[in-house]
């Protein structure tokens, strides 16, 4: 059953709150005005004050589009979205690196960086991917647990020279639960003291079979150093992508996961999303967690300017109200006043979390009733 907060019932039914608290005192009842009531105490109050009762369901107030799944014919193939993660100096922000070096637009933009946490890189043929800069474990699980995972693909990393590694465990662990395909980078292979086949063997303990030993995970060996198999590994991402057929639908509202947010000095709240579905334009009114916002700007990971960016595309958004959180996500919506609408719930709906458990204290009571 729904709960709603005395305050805000007290709102829907412009009465004061005040006055909803001393019902429910003669009714019995100690509440305050931030305390949530069950939906049948909230309906007696309504019809106590004279008022018809009107159910709104949560629908209606807030936005949910997780059931809605756009029609086959509107599908349109999507780049992959890869993560790479590994134990601690096994290179995973060498390879990052070296997977951008190979970036043709970033040549063609003079190499400008622009730490905006995932990047796109361009290959040689025209095809495109997404790499999520590494995030901590810990951003990643949040992020799993608010049930968006932004991952198609995980790069995981492995030095040839330390072999599988506690963080190396993590990753597997952390890849299995997700349920997301791994691609095994078997790096340092430049160095001397480089044993490929032992990683190998090794993985084998903790079920990953590689296709050298006749697995189907697929494996490369490659130097973040040298550059050596890094196009066999861009390769191998955008095979095993071909196969998992990723798509989505470009032409409709966009929705986009907050992949990090700050508040940056100069530009305000700042948010790097990556885009599910839809394409997000400037100008767009958009609900994100509990803030909402209108695109004032949007920069890819170049530091270009973009008006627009379509599904798997990362980009930094500028018009936040406030700062979202890892994981919210992006929805866009028709009207400002249905993005505050929406925003405004939502932060009820969280105040209401944080007060339900809380004690009402003396003060607060008289307060309430004063
Ligand atoms: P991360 O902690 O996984 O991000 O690892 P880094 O990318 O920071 O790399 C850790 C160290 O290993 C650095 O000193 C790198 O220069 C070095 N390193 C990374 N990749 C390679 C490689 O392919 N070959 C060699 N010889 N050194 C590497
Ligand atoms: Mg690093």
């Amino acid at each position: 059953p729904e709960a709603i907060t005395v305050q805000e019932l007290a709102n829907r039914m412009a009465e004061k709150g005040a006055d909803l608290v001393k019902a429910l005192f003669n009714m019995g009842m100690m509440v305050t005005v931030n305390q949530t009531i069950d939906q049948d105490t909230a309906e007696l109050l309504v019809t106590e004050f004279g008022h018809n009762i009107e159910r709104v369901s949560e629908s209606d107030v807030d936005i949910d589009t997780t059931g809605d799944v756009d029609a086959d014919e509107t599908l349109k193939a999507r780049p992959p979205v890869v993560a790479i993660m590994g134990h601690v100096d096994h290179g995973k922000t060498s390879l990052l690196d070296a997977l951008r070096g190979t970036d043709v637009v970033r040549g063609e933009a003079g190499g400008i960086t622009q730490h905006i946490g995932a990047y796109q890189i361009k290959t040689k043929n025209g095809a495109q991917l997404t790499v999520l800069d590494t995030p901590g474990h810990a951003a990643f699980t949040q992020m799993r647990m608010r049930g968006a995972n932004v991952t198609d693909i995980v790069i995981l990393v492995v030095a040839a020279d330390d072999g599988i590694m506690p963080q190396t465990i993590e990753a597997i662990n952390h890849t299995k639960a997700a349920g997301v395909p791994m691609i095994v980078a078997i790096n340092k292979c430049d160095k001397e003291d480089a044993n490929p086949q032992k990683v190998r063997e090794r993985l084998l303990e903790h079920e990953i079979i590689v296709e050298q030993m006749s697995g189907d995970v697929q494996d490369v060996e490659v130097s973040a150093k040298t550059g050596k198999g890094l196009d066999e590994l861009i390769e191998k991402i955008l095979l095993q992508a071909e196969f998992m057929e990723l798509k989505s639908n470009p032409d409709r509202a966009a929705e986009a996961t907050v992949i990090e947010a700050k508040l940056d000095k100069g530009k305000g709240p700042v948010a790097t999303v990556l885009v599910n579905r839809g394409t997000l334009k400037r100008g767009d009114i958009f609900v994100v967690g509990t803030e909402s916002g209108r695109v004032r700007a949007m920069n890819d990971d170049k530091g270009r300017q973009v008006k627009e960016a379509g599904p798997s595309m990362p980009v930094e958004v500028l018009g936040l109200g406030g700062v979202p959180m890892a994981g919210d996500v992006l929805t866009v919506v028709e009207s400002e006043q249905r993005a505050r609408e929406v925003s405004s719930y939502r932060q009820e709906q969280a105040t209401a979390k944080r007060t339900a458990t809380a004690p009402a204290s003396l003060d607060t009571m008289f307060s309430a009733l004063a």
